[in-house]
């Protein structure tokens, strides 16, 4: 059994446009200790579908269909048929204790008024029952597991007095501190430089080793993957488009998008930030019936506008979804 696995999980926003379909049937899964990635662009649905196992989408979020099975527990809403109520109970007794979050922006998740020990034992008096002393000695642990130096003294001080990798850390230490099955990162190192990127990462992947927790990496930069990742989910208008082992996808990419994101990386000359492919995503408001990325493609046939392609398996670990890969039944060719 999977730690966490996804069947055909849709989101959509209510907005005064229209509805926008943010997350469009895609099925994942982590196992316990791999660390996976899931990579696009911004708007490709990545973080959403990730708010949505956590129960954290925006008011006017909504879950309509698919199943969230989370340590053998079913947790999508819509298993709970309306009742709110009993899904936000179960919610809360997971998030922060088996299940938790990494955000992208340390100083917007850390509350500045608050030193960083209150803030650092508020998951353990939520979820844990510990006296005083106990709770003061695990935050001491939890730094020092972080690689903070000088733990007593950090402990009393404010978001502020500490450095953007530092404040990562702490965030990543208040992730870690009900021993979480699963950690979900989004784009934890995207706030900082390029020097610190690489420290987290290491760190990300030494606490897996320890923890044996499973990580899923949001992120729209294959170069961070690369160093991470065992396996990764591309994403792109709010679809699963192509997914493989690592290695899978950068030595035999298949979608012209996981290509497109890949020259962006290899490419010597450029920063690893990824260029942007030229073109901008699908409006999700009126999703294409065909392939999402046919605008943006150079390889793109008739049939790509007209029909979503469906989900080729190439080995056991590797699937995409691109009618280039489809072999044409006989006649039917540009169909
Ligand atoms: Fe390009 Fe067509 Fe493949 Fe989509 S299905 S990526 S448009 S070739
Ligand atoms: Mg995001």
């Amino acid at each position: 059994m999977s730690l966490l696995e996804i069947k055909n999980l849709t989101t959509s926003f209510a907005t005064e446009q229209g509805k926008v379909q943010a997350v469009r049937g895609i099925s994942l899964s982590v196992e316990q200790g791999e660390i996976v990635g899931i990579v696009g662009e911004s708007g490709s649905g990545k973080s959403q579908s990730m708010y949505s196992v956590m129960g954290l989408l925006s008011e006017n979020g909504t879950i309509e269909s698919g199943s969230i099975l989370f340590d053998g527990q079913e947790i999508s809403p819509v298993q709970f048929d309306g009742n709110a109520a009993a899904y936000e109970k179960l919610m809360e007794g997971i998030r922060g204790n088996s299940m938790s979050m990494i955000f992208q922006d340390p100083m917007s998740f850390l509350n500045p008024v608050l030193t960083i020990e209150k803030q650092l034992v508020e998951p353990l008096k939520n979820h844990k029952k510990m006296s005083a002393a106990e709770l003061h000695q695990k935050a001491v642990e939890l730094l020092t597991q972080v690689g903070i130096p000088s733990p007593e003294e950090r402990l009393k001080q404010y978001p502020h007095q500490l450095s953007g990798g530092m404040r990562q850390r702490v965030i990543i230490a208040i992730a870690l501190a009900c021993n979480p099955k699963l950690i979900i990162a989004d784009e934890p190192t995207t706030a900082l430089d390029v020097t610190i990127q690489a420290k987290i990462i290491e760190l990300i992947k030494e606490l897996k080793e320890k923890t044996g927790s499973g990580v899923i990496l949001i992120t729209h930069d294959l170069g961070v993957v690369a160093s991470a990742c065992s396996r990764v989910y591309i994403m792109y208008g709010g679809k699963i488009v192509e997914t493989g082992l690592a290695d899978e996808i950068y030595y035999q990419p298949q979608h012209p998008y996981t290509s497109g994101l890949l020259a962006c990386v290899n490419n010597p000359e450029e920063d690893t930030e990824l260029r942007p492919i030229p073109g901008s995503p699908p409006d999700l408001i009126k999703p294409p019936a065909g392939c999402p990325f046919v605008d943006r493609c150079d390889k793109a046939m008739k049939i790509c506008k007209m029909k979503m392609p469906p989900e080729r398996k190439l080995s056991d670990t590797h699937a995409v979804c691109c009618w280039l890969t489809e072999k044409p039944a006989s006649g039917k060719e540009g169909e």
